[in-house]
């Protein structure tokens, strides 16, 4: 490696020099470096603390295509996993000191709260009772629930299908989509199943288990897109699932942060291509970048 840290230190050039340049390169002469890019963050604070460490931890999804399925890369992929990159880039941590955290629907108040990770970016809807537990950056994207059936099901068309009492449902403890059916569904107990995961809702609708998934219009299209002819979405959206960012309830410096990298990111088109890259592919639709919410 040409330059050391120090010369990188020098300027705003050799800055995005030394994190591209450090990105993956085992050349650097510098061994005992984490790879990061030094920044100047306010001290003692979460941005401090990570960029200094050069490395973090990242809760999100491993069964959701398009938002964060873990491949045969043995890394998630999908926009929020792209959405938490461009975060990492701009904490000056290396894209491949993030490690990933499996955070299923129901635990994610809880790993922001006992700090197994940093921020969670997860299809996680931004609302007023997670609130009281977690602060949330962003909203980065808008979703509505929706509901997934068998291609040739001509029964369900809508929600309002669960009100006759005879078909059943699934979804995912602690999400937004499992409360909101509740109003739909005649008897909650014999007609609402719950998992931990979309993917378990899935295999029960493959096994005749259950009649439908509900979740977020997005993360069914993952599973369509992934399944071609097997399954397709039952009607229209029918609420408002706007996505952010958790961090811990007091951290304001690091929200204001993250709200300040998306926005920079709606304006250099990286958000764009994260989408594009990503779920973009499945028929979803971007729309104009949300307006971010610094209350
Ligand atoms: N966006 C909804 C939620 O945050 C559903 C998706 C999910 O469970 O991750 O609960």
């Amino acid at each position: 490696m040409r330059f050391t840290r120090a010369a990188a230190l020098a300027t705003a050039a050799a800055l995005t020099f030394g994190m591209t340049a450090c990105g993956g390169n085992s050349e650097s002469g510098d061994s005992g470096s984490t790879g990061g890019e030094k920044k100047s963050f306010a001290a003692g604070s979460t941005m401090e603390k990570l960029n200094t460490a050069g490395s973090i931890k990242v809760g999100t999804k491993f069964d959701q295509p398009g938002f964060g399925l873990k491949g045969l890369s043995g890394k998630p992929e999908g926009f929020d996993v792209s959405v938490a990159k461009i975060i990492v880039n701009e904490l000056g941590i290396p894209e491949d000191k993030i490690e990933y955290v499996e955070t299923p629907s129901k635990v994610r108040e809880d790993v922001i709260v006992n700090g197994t990770v940093d921020f969670v970016v997860a299809t996680y809807t931004i609302n007023d009772k997670r609130k009281e537990r977690i602060a949330f950056a962003g909203p980065y994207y808008e979703a509505g629930q929706n509901i997934l059936v068998k291609a040739d099901d001509a029964a369900i068309t809508g929600p309002d299908a669960f009100k006759a009492g005879d078909k059943k449902v699934c979804s995912v403890t602690g999400s937004t989509p499992a409360e909101n059916i509740k109003t739909y569904v005649k008897d909650v107990a014999s007609q609402l199943v719950l998992f931990d995961t979309y993917d378990k809702c899935v295999t029960a609708l493959d096994g005749g288990q259950v009649n439908a998934v509900t979740t977020d219009n997005v993360i069914l299209l993952g599973y369509i897109a992934k399944n071609e002819g097997k399954y397709k979405l039952a009607g229209e959206n029918f609420t408002k699932e706007p996505y952010g960012i958790g961090v811990k309830l007091d951290d304001k410096d690091f929200r204001t942060f993250i709200n300040d990298t998306l926005e920079k990111a709606y304006a250099d088109g990286s958000w764009k291509k994260a989408w594009d890259d990503t779920a973009g592919k499945f028929g979803a639709e971007l729309g104009a970048a949300p307006a971010v919410n610094r209350y």
